[in-house]
């Protein structure tokens, strides 16, 4: 089910960016950083919702020229 973001900003954003994360991928950046975290992370949270991308493993991130998040440690 689709929600618009709006709402999803109004209910909560982290429960909405870990619904996100758990929903698409193990490991996730945003598309204005070249650092990938685990969904955990809190630096997630200070990222906008639209820009976040998933990665479904280590090596689909690093090869879209990511690298580690040195506090989460991926
Ligand atoms: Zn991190």
């Amino acid at each position: 089910m689709r929600t618009p973001r709006i709402l999803v900003f109004a209910l909560c954003l982290s429960t909405a960016l870990t619904a996100f994360a758990a929903e698409t991928a193990k490991y996730v950046s945003s598309k204005n950083s070249d650092v990938f975290h685990r969904p955990e992370c809190r630096i997630i949270a200070q990222m906008k919702v639209k820009n976040l991308v998933g990665y479904t493993s280590k090596g689909e991130a690093m090869s879209a020229g990511k690298k580690k998040c040195e506090i989460c440690k991926p």
